[in-house]
């Protein structure tokens, strides 16, 4: 039993809950058979007179009905027993599983999101919980409360005719065989299955996000036919699945049935030999029938358990992925951020490699570099969303290793150029930057990032709904509030990734006033993809291919004639006449 709570991944509670409901089953497919033993009296009490001649006991008649109301009644109670023990409980197990699983997933390095597709993810999520959820309302309870039941009937069946019970029973093993002999096969195909209907939760997703490049290229055509491929697929999975499976279970039950026929036989046989009672023999043929419905239950559930342990096993990989771990007490004192000797790969190739760089306190370091070069990987590593794979991060003289990763993230704002805006209103997604502020505050930060004037001017102001994503919103008013968010949250510790899309000047403008009241006093990191607004910044640090490569303020940079001047001549050139005067998100102390 202890095995069934590792392999369903069950809390402590839950294991509990679940024994209870195996109870609950049993003990009302016990009750469920006590209305048959009043039957069973019942039909004996009328036939015994045929027999005997002798008049029908009526005071018997009336006891047994009075007992058949009696047992109805407390199958009523024992069914609305299991209801509440395997329902209820199975419900709110799967709720406990699903929070588990969510707050594992917050707690998991970037790596583990890096290696599994999304589709995978939310499978994995939503249908492998809705998977244990079902197992453990509708498939375990009953498989195990079955087993227990049949097992008790055979032993009473025993005690009451061995001989009988022997005949009924002779092809179980044989039906049982077959479903256990099958079950590597079936599991083969149930992963084939699972693996086919993953396959179409990507093609749709696939479909639905690109649906505007499908449109724009009039790729319909081929993308529907990978969505209807991956469609047939899980179908003719399905039908080999559910094919073979009921094959067996059919094939499983009437190998099973058998035993009815090995009853009757034996039973004429020792009528035929005499001293064997008619009226007991008839009884046990009425028995036996009956005794094949929990037999059935677990010749069909059986099948459906081993196919749910696909997706139990599935969540118990993802339940002992390991998590990022550490102090949640400790406080920085100072927030100069140091790597020293930093590697890091995603996969197998490093991508940083062996890098060396200071980020004094209250100062505006731009990382800069052609594209690839690191310079997202290194803000990425500042806020250990992946730890390092080699050489050390440190902030106010604390390693990031031993700091809890969400108490670090309270340390730090992100400005990012992909902004994740959600389906609320556009007080909402401010208040984003910290649960619970008030609308001062609110209002107080849009005004900083230079957000109030377009917000006043949407239909109902702060209250207007933002679409799905921000779709209504521009891309320079999209940062303007990812800017008021990181406003509202005023943390110490400011990433920047400066946009790359060429936004109209008054836009520009408007970003890089809202970006100086962010830096003020903070000590920020930013991405600098235009590097004429990196020229006052108080370093500049310039990455190429993983290493850095040069370190300075613009001017001293410009004077050493490497890269970055290089970098800067091709910008300024491609520009033209084209460049504006904008404020540099400048922070000179
Ligand atoms: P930059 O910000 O300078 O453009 P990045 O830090 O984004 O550079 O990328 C550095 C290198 O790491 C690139 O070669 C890029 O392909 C790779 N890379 C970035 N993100 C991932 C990721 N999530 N998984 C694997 N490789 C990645």
């Amino acid at each position: 039993m202890k095995k069934i709570k590792q392999l369903l991944g069950l809390s402590d509670e839950g294991y509990r809950d679940f024994k209870r409901a195996v109870v609950a089953v049993v003990i009302s497919n016990l009750a469920l058979l006590l209305p048959f033993i009043v039957m069973i009296q019942l039909i004996v009490t009328l036939l015994a007179p045929l027999m005997t001649g002798d008049p029908p006991d009526t005071a018997k008649l009336w006891l047994l009905l009075g007992c058949g109301i009696a047992a109805a009644a407390l199958y009523f109670f024992a069914y609305r027993n299991e209801y509440r023990k395997t329902y209820v409980t199975a419900y709110s197990e799967s709720e406990k599983i699903r929070l588990d699983v969510a707050e594992r997933i917050r707690r998991l390095p970037m790596s583990f999101f890096n290696s599994k597709d999304l589709s995978e993810l939310t499978t994995n999520i939503m249908a492998d919980c809705t998977s244990v959820e079902h197992v453990m309302s509708h498939v375990a309870p009953g498989l195990f409360a079955n087993i227990i039941t049949i097992t008790l009937a055979c032993a009473l069946l025993a005690v009451y005719d061995w001989r009988l019970s022997l005949a009924l029973f002779a092809a179980l093993p044989v039906s049982f065989g077959l479903i256990l002999l099958s079950r590597r096969l079936q599991t083969k195909l149930g992963e084939k299955h699972v693996q086919a209907k993953l396959n179409v939760s990507d093609r749709i997703q696939e479909y639905l996000d690109g649906i505007k490049v499908v449109k724009a290229f009039g790729l319909s055509g081929e993308k529907s036919e990978s969505l209807r491929s991956a469609l047939r697929s899980m179908m003719w999975n399905a039908i080999k699945f559910e094919g073979l499976t009921g094959a067996f279970i059919t094939l499983a039950m009437m190998i099973m049935q058998v035993g009815i026929g090995l009853v009757v036989l034996t039973g004429v046989l020792l009528l035929t030999d005499g001293g064997f009672d008619v009226i007991k023999f008839l009884t046990f043929v009425i028995v036996s029938v009956k005794i094949y419905s929990p037999l059935i239950v677990i010749l069909t559930l059986l099948p459906e358990f081993f196919y749910m342990l696909i997706s139990t096993r599935r969540m118990q990989q993802l339940r002992s992925e390991p998590v990022m771990t550490g102090d949640e007490t400790i406080a920085l004192q100072n927030f100069n951020i140091e790597l020293k000797n930093v590697t890091f790969a995603y996969r197998e190739s490093d991508v940083i490699k062996n890098l060396s760089l200071t980020i004094p306190q209250s100062s505006v370091t731009a990382l800069v570099g052609p594209s690839g070069s690191g310079k997202s990987t290194v803000t990425r590593l500042i806020a250990r969303f992946w730890d390092v794979k080699s050489g050390e991060i440190r902030i106010g003289g604390k390693n990031i290793r031993d700091v809890d990763p969400e108490r670090l993230m309270s340390y730090m704002s992100f400005v990012f150029q992909d902004v994740v805006l959600f389906n609320d209103t556009v007080m909402n997604n401010i208040r984003i930057g910290r649960q619970g502020a008030s609308d001062d505050e609110v209002y107080a930060a849009a005004r900083m990032a230079r957000c109030d004037g377009f917000i006043r001017h949407m239909p109902c102001g702060y209250e207007t709904l933002i679409g799905e994503n921000g779709s209504t919103l521009s891309g320079g008013e999209r940062q303007r509030i990812s800017i008021a968010r990181a406003l509202l949250k005023n943390a110490p510790i400011v990433l920047l990734d400066e946009a790359t899309a060429s936004l109209d000047p008054e836009n520009e403008a408007l970003i890089q006033e809202a970006i100086s009241e962010l830096v003020k006093g903070r000590t920020v990191v930013v991405i600098a993809h235009r590097l004429r607004t990196v020229l006052g910044t108080d370093k500049i640090a310039v990455l190429e291919n993983g290493r850095l490569v040069e370190e300075g303020i613009g001017d001293e940079l410009i004077a050493q004639n490497g890269l970055f001047a290089r970098l800067y001549k091709i910008q300024q050139e491609s520009l033209g006449w084209t460049a504006g005067k904008v404020m540099p998100p400048t922070k000179k102390s």
